[in-house]
């Protein structure tokens, strides 16, 4: 049994579930197939990938977290997207590692797969694997040619600097990463100070003025295909953060910490501690 669950959400598109506890997703061009995010780095994703298609692969990121990193040691041989502001993160930040592998399924399993944790902790790779990579930088507008399938990539800042959402017009959908999902995480500020809020306010109004070019986001965590009116309720949250009609209080959620808000299904934890 594969720690991914592969899934069929479009006519050339999966998801690669890991146990719920992140996803990886897969684009198929004529030419070539794009590996969105790559999961935490259990199992071998590399065989699930091969399983379903044998053209050549292009791994995109949707941002430099270690649960979307992690698994890169299995493309070594695959141009690697990313934008440059996250490399710092990705390579400094946060060590993506076994100690974390192991951390992410302790915290994480008991609520996004509980029960089953013993199984992701044993799909561990035996030693730390080698997860430096050279990314190719990828910008606003900048375009990713599958052969008959382009991707374009946006760039959203604010659940990380370099964060970047795919627009794939074929199946009109927006891979979102952690930048619209069903609880978004925007680290605590000194003083939380609101410059943050603003600056994923301004990302969220840039997703908006787009919205008639998808219908759909395939998420990063908790679910996989959601409806785009998820980036509405979102900034009916920042609006009221920044226009002081709504406050947030301070919670302890499963492995959430910080001040958070909500509206319809969105959720924001907009001073986040953990
Ligand atoms: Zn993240």
């Amino acid at each position: 049994m594969s720690v991914q669950e592969a899934r069929k959400i479009g006519r050339r598109t999966w998801v690669l579930d890991e146990t719920g506890l992140v996803n990886a997703f897969l684009v198929e061009g004529d030419a070539k197939a794009a590996l969105i995010d790559t999961g935490c780095g259990y199992g071998d994703i590399r065989e699930v990938v091969a399983s379903i298609v044998d053209k050549p692969l292009v791994v995109l990121l949707t941002h430099g977290h270690p649960d979307h990193v992690g698994g890169i040691y299995h493309f070594r041989d695959c141009p690697v997207y990313m934008n440059h502001l996250d490399k710092e993160m990705a390579f400094k930040g946060f060590k993506t590692d076994n100690a974390f592998r192991r951390m992410y399924v302790e915290t994480r399993g008991p609520v996004r797969c509980p029960g089953r944790e013993a199984m992701v902790l044993a799909s561990i790779p035996s030693d730390d694997p080698d997860c430096s990579f050279e990314p190719v930088d990828v910008d606003d507008g900048s375009l990713i040619d599958l052969g008959g399938r382009v991707l374009e990539c946006i760039h959203t800042p604010g659940h990380s600097d370099g964060s970047i959402c795919y627009l794939d017009r074929e199946e009109r959908m927006l891979f979102s990463g952690d930048t619209v999902n069903k609880s978004i995480i925007l680290m605590r500020q000194p003083g939380n100070d609101l410059a943050l809020v603003r600056r994923y306010h301004k990302t969220l109004e840039k997703l908006w003025a787009r919205h008639e070019d998808y219908d759909k986001l395939a998420i990063g965590h908790d679910g996989d295909v959601i409806d785009k009116s998820m980036i509405h309720d979102y900034l009916e949250i920042t609006t009221g953060l920044l226009d002081g009609s709504l406050t947030g209080q301070y919670e302890e959620v499963g492995f959430r910490k910080g001040d958070v808000a909500r509206c319809g299904a969105a959720e924001l934890w907009y001073q986040c501690d953990e």
